[in-house]
C-alpha cells in the first residue's frame, strides 16, 4: 500500500519513471451521519479500504498504483438534518473532484481512478460531472466503477441490493473490518432492522433519512454486521477498482497474469 501523502517527491519521480507508470486511486467519501453506531467518516473509512486493497492487489500484478488522499466533504442532502453532518454545494464538490483528477493526470499518474462510497444520487452526480469536464479538458477517461450500478451491486449483498445501504450490515461490516474502534458496538448490537429501501424512497421524492423513516440515520441490519463479513466484501470492492483499472486504456499491463516489463 503506498500513500501519496506519505511520499516525498523524489519518491513520485522514482514511481512515475518506472516502466508501466504509476495508477492513482482518488478515494471519495463523505462527512455524514452513519447511525448512532457508525462514525461520521465512514465512507472515507470504506473509500480508503476499497482503494488500498486494490493498489495492493496491483502491487502483487507488478504495478505501481499510489492512493491520494481521501476527499472526506461532499453533497449529503440526506443526513442533513443529523448533527455533524457536513454538506457542501453540488458544484463545489464537483469543482474540487475535478481539479483533484485533472492535477493527478497532469502529474502523470495513468490511469486514474475514483473509488467511491458515498452512495447520495447528487454526489454521484458530481463525479460524473467531473469525469466529464477532465474528459472534455483533457481528453483522458477517468475510470469509476460505480457500486450503484446493478452488475456491481449483485455482487455486493443481499441488503445492499435491496436499497437500505445506509449505515446497516454492508458498511457496518467494512467499518468493523478497518476501524473497529470507532464502531459503537453495544448500541451497534441493540439496533433493530430498518426495513426500507432507501432506493425507492429517493424515487418517491423523499429528501432526508428522516423522511425516508430513518429516524436514526441507518437502515437494514446493523446487528446483523461483523469484522469478516467486512473483510470479504472489502475484497469484492477492490477487485471491482482492479478490473476497472486494468480495462483502461493505459492499464493493460495491469491484468492478472501480465507483469510489468
Ligand atoms: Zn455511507
Amino acid at each position: 500500500m503506498t500513500d501519496l501523502a506519505k511520499l516525498s517527491f523524489p519518491d513520485v519521480q522514482a514511481l512515475l519513471a518506472r516502466a508501466g507508470g504509476c495508477a492513482a486511486i482518488l478515494p471519495v467519501g463523505s462527512t455524514e451521519a452513519h447511525g448512532p453506531h457508525l462514525p461520521l467518516d465512514t465512507d472515507v473509512t470504506i473509500a480508503l479500504g476499497m482503494a488500498r486493497r486494490a493498489a495492493e492487489k496491483l502491487a502483487i500484478a507488478g504495478r505501481a498504483c499510489v492512493v491520494l488522499p481521501a476527499v472526506a466533504y461532499s453533497v449529503t442532502d440526506f443526513a442533513a438534518p443529523f448533527a455533524g453532518t457536513l454538506s457542501v454545494r453540488a458544484e463545489t464538490a464537483a469543482a474540487c473532484l475535478r481539479d483533484v483528477l485533472a492535477a493527478a493526470l497532469a502529474t502523470g499518474f495513468r490511469p486514474v481512478a475514483v473509488a467511491n462510497a458515498h452512495l447520495e444520487p447528487a454526489h454521484i452526480e458530481t463525479i460524473r460531472k467531473a469525469i466529464e469536464a477532465v474528459r472534455a479538458q483533457s481528453g483522458v477517461d477517468v475510470v469509476f466503477p460505480d457500486v450503484t450500478r446493478r452488475a456491481n451491486a449483485q455482487r455486493l449483498g443481499a441488503e445492499f441490493q435491496s436499497g437500505a445501504c445506509h449505515a446497516g450490515r454492508y458498511e457496518g461490516s467494512l467499518v468493523m473490518a478497518d476501524d473497529a474502534a470507532s464502531v459503537k458496538d453495544g448500541v451497534r448490537r441493540a439496533l433493530p432492522e430498518v426495513k426500507i429501501s432507501l432506493v425507492d424512497a429517493i424515487r418517491a421524492g423523499q429528501r432526508n433519512f428522516q423522511e425516508a423513516g430513518g429516524t436514526q440515520a441507518y437502515f437494514g441490519q446493523p446487528a446483523q454486521a461483523s469484522a469478516e463479513e467486512g473483510r470479504a466484501t472489502f475484497e469484492v470492492l477492490a477487485t471491482l477498482l482492479v478490473e476497472a483499472l486494468s480495462a483502461a486504456p493505459d492499464g493493460a499491463r495491469a491484468a492478472p497474469g501480465r507483469p510489468a516489463p
